[in-house]
């Protein structure tokens, strides 16, 4: 997955992580939709949604955790925040490597598209 950026973004190679762990990496949308948007990524390259699979299922616990400490250490988990994850066209998704994002610092729209 030479081409992959978020997998450079996860190795290191380019960018900043504000977190990290043997699993999981997040660093900030490169396109904020709001004042706080971060990006939570696996290591692993996995496509998304659809290319998970049982075994997966501690790499996406472990996702939501992690969401849930940065919105607690950037200061928006009482305010609130959304946790967003497109999965193939029709769903917006741009990056073919699973993510998700977690928006907020501002009143966000009630949305659901
Ligand atoms: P999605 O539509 O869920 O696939 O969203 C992909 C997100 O990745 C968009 O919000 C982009 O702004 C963001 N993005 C694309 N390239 C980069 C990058 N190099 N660094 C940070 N964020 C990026």
């Amino acid at each position: 997955m030479g081409e992959c950026i978020f997998c450079k973004i996860a190795a290191g190679e380019m960018g900043t992580l504000i977190y990290e762990d043997d699993a999981v990496v997040a660093f900030r949308d490169a396109s904020p939709q709001a004042p706080t948007h971060v990006l939570i990524v696996p290591r692993r390259h996995v496509a998304n949604v659809e290319a998970l699979t049982p075994e997966d299922e501690n790499l996406a616990g472990r996702m939501v955790l992690v969401a849930q400490r940065l919105a607690r250490e950037l200061g928006i988990a009482a305010s609130g925040y959304r946790l967003v994850v497109n999965t193939n066209a029709d769903g917006g998704q741009m990056v073919y490597h699973f993510h998700m994002h977690l928006l907020g610092g501002r009143a966000l729209a009630p949305h659901m598209g």
